[in-house]
């Protein structure tokens, strides 16, 4: 009998290793459990060449292994791919209280002040998931997860 649940809240415990406010089921990547004996954890890394997809491998390992799940496997699903959509809202919402414009459903608004009134400066931000914006009322610059 596969504990699903408690495999999913322990994933939940996973940050993004670049987004440390969001987790990695609330991002998505996490896709499921396969109830197989034993069970495998699904993830579906958010863009293949993305660095942080090792890195989140790696990390679902650890944490089964610490969790004492040293049986429990990881596989990779790539298709169908990832995409910004199943970024849950409370992803969303967590992102920009991070200071980061969640992706798609809206133009570029600036995370802090609201204001949707932004020029784009780079169409690579601190990781090439981001786009670089300022801001043209408050003056801030901002990162924006791009739509994928
Ligand atoms: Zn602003």
């Amino acid at each position: 009998m596969v504990d699903k649940k408690a495999l999913l809240n322990l994933m939940a415990e996973i940050m993004d290793p670049e987004i440390p406010v969001v987790n990695i089921v609330e991002l998505g990547i996490v896709r499921g459990i396969e109830e197989t004996t034993p069970p495998n954890i699904i993830i579906t890394p958010t863009y293949v060449g993305c660095p942080a997809t090792d890195v989140i491998s790696e990390m679902v390992r650890e944490k089964l292994d610490a969790a004492g799940h040293s049986d429990v496997g990881i596989k990779n699903q790539l298709s169908p791919a990832w995409t910004t959509n199943w970024m849950s809202q409370a992803a969303h919402d967590k992102l920009r209280k991070y200071g980061i414009d969640p992706p798609c459903a809206h133009a570029p608004t600036c995370p802090r002040c609201g204001s949707g009134n932004t020029k784009l400066i780079s169409a690579f931000g601190s990781t090439p998931c981001k786009s670089f914006h300022s801001c043209k009322d408050c003056l801030e610059p901002f990162d924006r997860f791009k739509c994928h």
